[in-house]
């Protein structure tokens, strides 16, 4: 074995080093998407800042590459690869609240369902994303879109510092004023610059939220579309809603006959004063309805309302775009793909106005501030024999779209699959992304993502 260095390992680290010819290797190289089959030269299970620097300085002496893993969400599996030493951060999940500065440092391994628990306590929330398994380090740094973000914009938005162990070892952090230049790029870049031991947030006040999920027939999707469309442009910042696309789920408000009836949906959070929640919701309560649910709810329930439905372990295939509008071409696609949809597979349009545009588009990496839709096609199914028959579904829908859309689309959204549109997924800033990971990592040896190659 050509791997002295990860092999030593072991005597360096307090947390557990894994190989392939182990048992528990087969549990720990497994990743959220079940079609990832991956395998790993070793995977490290870190305990702390100064595992995540050992574990780096022995990929480097063995000349591996490092794959992170932190909530292990990522659809093209970016948390493992091959012959990689995967760095796994699912250990590290140390939260310190400082209520009187509205301030969190939360380390990598968090997800949002401990990030939210933690806050919540003391009334206080940031933008993370709408399902409470993920992780906070992978969606942070891609730009971070959920309830709140109309609000109090992107995750990135409430990020202050960030400590990293960069591809030499050493450990840094970056902030405004310090590493200012790795701090840009870091909210936006994804885990091409290092690896995120803690994130430093603001925190906004949030504690309990009226939550809604309103479900309509298929033929009434247009008329949702545009109510959600027209409604969304000027709403107040503390309405969220989210449109979808579904298989009806076996709910109590929904008929019985109807459950796993293709259905299109409003799921709405409400984070201002809970009496002027039926005020905020009334325009979208326009079209008739299948069935609604509609309740006052602590802000860290809303966050695992999906968590059922986004189990590990499926097929995950999933492409997205970015929209400056919703135009009658793109209602056109939605209408021929979305009734399509089948097993725990989804269509979500994520509004990304408000509070988001607030922020200049060069002010941070992340590309894309004059878009008001981030559009995701998720396909999920149990069953490897209908991979092509899905993935297929998710194509057609994009392909559909795509002439409706932006150029480029939310990082944190697309497949392994799309080289090509690397450029475009990291829109305006992309070559100061170049130069920046030249800086950071000359030698590419964090490429396990939605890769930057280093300029020159
Ligand atoms: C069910 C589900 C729901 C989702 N919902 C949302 C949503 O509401 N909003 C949204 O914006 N996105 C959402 N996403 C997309 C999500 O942002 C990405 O999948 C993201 O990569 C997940 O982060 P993770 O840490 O769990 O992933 P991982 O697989 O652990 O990490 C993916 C990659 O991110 C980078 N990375 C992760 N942590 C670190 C770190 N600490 N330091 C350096 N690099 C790191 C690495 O390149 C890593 O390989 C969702 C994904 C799923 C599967």
């Amino acid at each position: 074995m050509g791997q002295r260095a990860v092999v030593e390992l072991k005597g360096h680290v307090r947390g557990e080093v894994i190989f392939p010819e182990e048992e528990r290797y087969e549990e720990a190289r497994k990743v959220y998407n079940a079609m990832i089959d991956k395998r790993p030269a070793a995977i490290v299970r870190c305990t702390g800042v100064a595992d995540v620097i050992a574990a780096v300085k022995a990929a480097r002496a063995d000349g591996l590459t490092i794959s992170v893993r932190g909530g292990g969400h990522s659809v093209p599996g970016f948390g493992t690869a091959d012959d990689a030493l995967v760095v796994d951060l699912g250990r590290m999940k140390g939260i310190r609240v400082d209520p009187a500065a509205k301030m969190v440092r939360a380390e990598g391994g968090c997800t949002w369902g401990d990030f939210n628990h933690a806050t919540y306590a003391f009334g206080l929330a940031t933008t993370g994303g709408v399902v409470s398994t993920t992780g906070i380090g992978g969606l942070t740094l891609g730009g971070g879109m959920g309830y709140l973000c109309r609000r109090a914009g992107l995750s990135i938005d409430s990020l202050r510092s960030a400590d990293v162990v960069l591809a030499d070892g050493t450990f840094v952090t970056g902030s405004e004023t310090e590493h200012p230049d790795l701090f840009w790029a870091l909210r936006g870049g994804g885990g091409n610059f290092g690896i995120v031991t803690s994130l430093e947030y603001r925190l906004h006040p949030v504690r309990d939220i009226v939550a809604c999920a309103m479900f309509f027939e298929v033929e009434d999707a247009v008329q949702v579309m545009r109510a959600h469309d027209a409604y969304l442009t000027n709403a107040p910042r503390e309405l969220y809603a989210l449109f979808v696309w579904l298989l009806a789920p076996p709910l109590p408000f929904i008929p019985e006959d109807r459950h796993g009836d293709p259905l299109c949906a409003l799921v709405l959070c409400w984070s201002g004063p809970p009496d002027q929640a039926d005020r905020a919701f009334a325009p979208l309560r326009q079209v008739a309805q299948v069935g609604e649910f509609t309740a006052p709810m602590p802000y860290p329930t809303l966050n695992t309302l999906f968590d059922a439905f986004n189990p590990p372990g499926l097929q995950q295939y999933w492409k997205a775009v970015l929209a400056k509008d919703l135009s009658g071409g793109a209602i056109e696609a939605h209408m021929a793909h979305g009734p399509k949809v089948s097993n725990l597979s989804s269509m979500a349009i994520f509004p990304i106005n408000g509070a988001v545009h607030d922020v200049a588009p060069d002010a941070t990496a992340f590309g894309h501030r004059d878009a008001k839709y981030s559009v995701v096609i998720s396909g999920a199914w149990p069953d490897p024999k209908d991979n092509d028959a899905n993935i297929g579904w998710v194509r057609d829908y994009y392909q559909a779209l795509a002439p409706h859309s932006d150029e480029g689309a939310y990082i944190n959204f697309v497949p392994g699959d799309e080289g090509d549109r690397v450029q475009a997924n990291y829109g305006r800033n992309y070559e100061r992304l170049r130069k920046l990971k030249a800086k950071f990592d000359p030698g590419n040896v964090f490429r396990h993502n939605q890769n930057i190659l280093p300029l020159g």
